[in-house]
């Protein structure tokens, strides 16, 4: 590693906390996108009234996936922000992605920027935001890129640490995926918990609303984040969230988010060394990852059925075939007891997938 990578990387690992580690989660709320003044500064006075709600957010500046869609209201709406802080006392945030945004968000005195997951990908974006924040002492806060890549968000995070921003934290808002998932976007966990592993002082903040995609599924996201050690949250907050300009399925309303922050808990790892919290939570991400790996093989396994079905189907052959299923049967239970499994168990899983894959084929 060059000497200035390895200054870079150290000083990181020992810079200072500033993000508070409570027994409340810090909560960042606000719309996905600021739309209006009249609804930036309802869904502010409404987030202001919820426990544990320490900044809002508003997207100024959207990065949408595809276009002709609402790309957001630019800076219009920078003296709703600042409407925002006079009338509520809360701190602001938004992202910015252009060395010109974070001119704009400086000179109207944003409290907090974050850099989205969009951009978290491109070096030279980052490195451009990087340079207009040298010399400034303002928090930054970088999502995740979008990819499963932890290399390219701790990328990100060195470049604003080796610009000397001080004030650093990282959102996980969950990973894309090409196939279709229950959430939006993957939470790979033990992504976010190797970034904490390696740099234990960095804040970290998770995005349950863009994980999880619809607002039902929040309030889950984000215990489960809590559960993770994950000392902060984003929720995507708006008076009308059916009206929602953008992101309309996964923003709750001002009170369904101060409910959810009231049934949400911090569970006390007071107790436990940290030492062996960081080896549980090591060890969780590991089985988190052999689950989703037992659920991807098992949809494959699932596609083949179905394959084979359609071929039994066209030639007349019958679907369950006795002979085929007991040798399976008890060549997989062999196999299990050389593994170390108990037989019983795995006799019963594959007695539940070969009744699955029988009624696939009918
Ligand atoms: C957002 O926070 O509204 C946003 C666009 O997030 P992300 O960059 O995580 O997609
Ligand atoms: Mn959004």
């Amino acid at each position: 590693m060059p000497d200035k990578m390895r200054v870079i990387n150290s000083g990181l690992r020992e810079m200072a906390e500033w993000l508070p580690v409570d027994r409340v989660p810090w909560v960042i709320a606000g719309p996905c996108s600021a739309e209006t003044r009249e609804q930036v500064l309802a869904t502010a006075h409404g987030v202001a009234a919820c426990p544990n709600v320490r900044v809002f957010r508003a997207g100024l500046w959207k990065p949408r996936t595809r276009p002709n869609t609402f790309e957001g209201v630019g800076r219009a709406g920078l003296p709703w922000l600042q409407a925002v802080k006079e009338q509520t006392g809360l701190p602001t945030t938004t992202e910015v992605a252009t060395a010109k945004h974070v001119e704009l968000c400086l000179d109207h005195g944003i409290d907090m920027l974050w850099i989205g997951a969009r951009t978290t990908v491109n070096s030279f974006m980052v490195q451009e935001i990087a340079e207009a924040l040298r010399g400034v002492d303002i928090p930054v806060l970088v999502k995740n890129p979008i990819n499963a890549e932890l290399g390219l968000w701790i990328g990100a995070i060195e470049r604003l640490y080796g610009a000397g921003v001080r004030k650093l934290a990282a959102i996980h808002r969950g990973f894309s995926t090409y196939t279709e998932t229950e959430y939006r976007n993957r939470p790979n966990w033990q992504i976010p918990i190797e970034l904490k592993r390696s740099f234990p002082r960095l804040g970290l903040i998770c995005d349950p609303s863009h994980i999880a995609g619809r607002r039902g599924l929040v309030e889950r996201v984000a215990q489960m984040a809590l559960d993770f050690g994950i000392q902060g949250l984003m929720i995507e907050t708006h008076m009308a969230p059916d009206q929602a300009l953008s992101d309309a399925a996964q923003q709750v309303t001002p009170e369904e988010l101060s409910a959810m922050i009231g049934r949400l808990c911090v569970r006390d790892a007071e107790p436990l060394e940290a030492e062996v919290r960081s080896q549980i939570l090591r060890l969780r991400a590991c089985i988190d990852q052999v689950d989703a790996r037992i659920l991807q093989d098992l949809a494959e396994r699932m596609r083949w059925v179905q394959e084979i079905g359609r071929l039994k189907k066209q030639h007349h052959i019958p679907v369950l075939q006795l002979d085929r299923w007991e040798t399976l049967l008890e060549d997989h239970v062999a196999r299990a007891q050389a593994a170390g499994l108990d037989p019983d168990f795995v006799k019963t899983i594959f007695e539940a997938i070969h009744t699955q894959a029988v009624q696939q084929q009918l």
